[in-house]
């Protein structure tokens, strides 16, 4: 089964963000990039099915500016074994990603597709359920088990108070959650071997995708600043403070 992978070039998951003076988005010049650490658990998951004889081609998508291809070749020295990238310098909301998605996944015609369940930049959460609903797919959201069987695939999701396993016919999307599985490092000799795997570009336009944003951000703000904390004296006085001033209690 070919295994399709969509991994997004986010700012590295230690940076911590700052806010743009003009409140426009998060300042990116000279900010440390990574791959989307949920999309680094859709690369893991995709080369452990492999080397279990599940899979047999994992292809890597990335959508974005050039420096995707740098995403796109962390997949591939993981041991993913091609990529598709996507060039655009607009703006990708996840409408626009999920739809060129299609379009790839219908030319490349992968029995799984894996996604992350959220990109850590946007944290929108929509990419995987928006793909699977335009395929007209069945979708396993938060996996944090795959086991793939004859012609269908169970995953374990992480729900509210427990889990639950639904079993998906194939082709089927799945989207990862933290507890899937611990991605590994590149090694050297993989990093070396990445560089000589095919990238393919492709466009929005040769897709056939209107990637026009549908949402309009207003403004980004900082959370606001935590207040430090006082010592309470006695039971009594924390008891008065939660009433009185946090109004948590009556
Ligand atoms: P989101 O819905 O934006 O939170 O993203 C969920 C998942 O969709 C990510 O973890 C990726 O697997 C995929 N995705 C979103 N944007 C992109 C992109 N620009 N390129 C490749 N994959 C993407």
């Amino acid at each position: 089964m070919k295994v399709l992978v969509a991994v997004k070039r986010v700012v590295d998951a230690n940076v911590k963000v700052r806010v743009k003076a003009d409140k426009t988005g998060v300042e990116l010049a000279n900010i440390k990039m990574a791959m989307n650490p949920f999309c680094e658990i859709a690369v893991e998951e995709a080369v452990r099915l492999k080397e279990k004889g599940k899979a047999t081609e994992i292809v890597a998508v990335s959508m974005g500016p050039q420096s995707c291809q740098e995403t796109i070749r962390t997949a591939l020295a993981m041991g993913a074994d091609r990529g598709v990238h996507v060039k655009t310098d607009a703006e990708l909301q996840p409408l626009a990603v999920a739809k060129m998605l299609k379009a790839i996944v219908e030319a490349e015609k992968p029995g799984l597709v894996i996604l992350g369940k959220q990109a850590i930049d946007n944290d929108c959460n929509q990419t995987g359920q928006m793909l699977a609903g335009l395929l007209g797919w069945p979708q396993g959201t938060f996996a944090s088990k795959i086991d793939i069987g004859d012609g269908k695939i169970d995953v374990t999701r992480e729900i509210d108070g427990g889990l639950e396993t639904v079993s998906l016919k194939a082709p089927a999307l799945v989207t990862t959650d933290l507890r899937l599985n611990e991605p590994r490092y590149a090694s050297l000799p993989n990093i070396m071997k990445a560089k000589k795997k095919p990238i393919e570009e492709k466009t929005p336009e040769a897709l056939g995708v209107d990637v026009t944003p549908r949402l309009k951000t207003l403004k980004v703000e900082e959370p606001p600043k935590r207040k430090g904390g006082v010592k309470v004296a006695s039971i009594q006085e924390l008891v008065d403070k939660l009433k009185a001033e946090a109004g948590v209690i009556q």
